[in-house]
């Protein structure tokens, strides 16, 4: 007789199981009931510097996928005459994070926006803003296009040459947790070719949900006012759900296994070294 016990899935069932239930029961996991907060709708993207067109800057440094996971941009002036120099929102949206954040960051913001895309959909981003010099705003804050959220910097320990680091990811969940995500456009966008095309868009003067606390438990900064819990769809029927969060088990699983989760403990110092020096941020 074909047995349907298993202990080994059984108890693993049980875990992801217990998971589930805890997040439904404590109401705020990123699954079974998302938080969320209010935003203006972006009407358009911008650049992080010269607001808004970019103008005096230059990319130094591309986005590669499982490489440089951003783009740094750098003043015409060349060396550090772009450090201190301010740093944009490039839309709309709301402070997700904003922290001084070590291992090779610095002061680093994260926004989050939501857009409506061609196909009528909308959909949300999250831009990051690193090697700050200083930072203007707060986490929860609300945010307007070309608003001021801090000054290039040179990272910690003034250890780059002054730039921005910027990012664009689609992904909600990645935080200051990239090595659990797929470093590829599963999870990033080219930040230039994503704003080329959405310099522009529809004038809705709209505010909408956008999910928050999406990022793992590990991840600091979870907003703790201005949290609203709505049902999935808005009035008039539209879903603005993203696509976060689809594998809830697997990520508390990453989560839970040391050894994925702080990959540095098993690197030596000299390695670390290397690493460092070969990949800035
Ligand atoms: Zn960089």
């Amino acid at each position: 007789m074909l047995s349907l016990y298993s202990p080994r899935l059984s108890a693993r069932s049980a875990l992801i199981l217990a998971a589930i239930l805890v997040c439904c029961w404590v109401g705020d996991g990123p699954v079974c009931a998302q938080s969320y907060t209010t935003s203006k709708l972006a009407d358009g993207f911008d650049y992080p510097v010269g607001k808004p067109n970019g103008d005096g800057y230059y990319i130094f440094r591309g986005f590669s996928p499982n490489g440089h996971l951003g783009e740094d941009w750098n003043g015409n002036g060349g060396g550090n005459t772009d450090e201190g120099d301010p740093v944009y929102s490039i839309a709309h949206g709301v402070v997700v994070f904003s922290e001084d954040y070590a291992r090779g960051w610095g002061n680093v913001v994260i926004l989050r926006h939501a857009y409506r895309e061609k196909n009528g959909q909308i959909a949300f981003i999250d831009s990051l803003y690193g090697h700050l010099k200083v930072r203007s705003v707060k986490v929860g804050q609300q945010i307007t296009r070309g608003q001021v959220l801090g000054t290039i910097g040179r990272g910690p320990y003034r250890m780059y040459a002054a730039h921005l680091h910027f990012e664009i990811r689609k992904d909600l969940r990645v935080g200051m947790r990239r090595e659990l995500y797929p470093q590829t456009y599963e999870t990033y966008y080219t930040p230039k070719q994503f704003i080329d095309p959405r310099r522009s868009l529809r004038l809705e003067d709209r505010t909408v949900r956008i999910p928050i606390n999406t990022f793992l438990k590990s991840n600091p900064n979870r907003l703790t006012t201005d949290v609203i819990d709505l049902p999935e769809v808005t009035p008039d029927g539209e879903t603005v759900r993203p696509v976060v969060p689809e594998q809830l088990e697997m990520v508390i699983e990453e989560e839970t296994q040391t050894e994925v989760a702080t990959p540095e403990k098993s690197r030596t110092l000299f390695e670390k070294f290397l690493e460092k020096v070969s990949t800035p941020q």
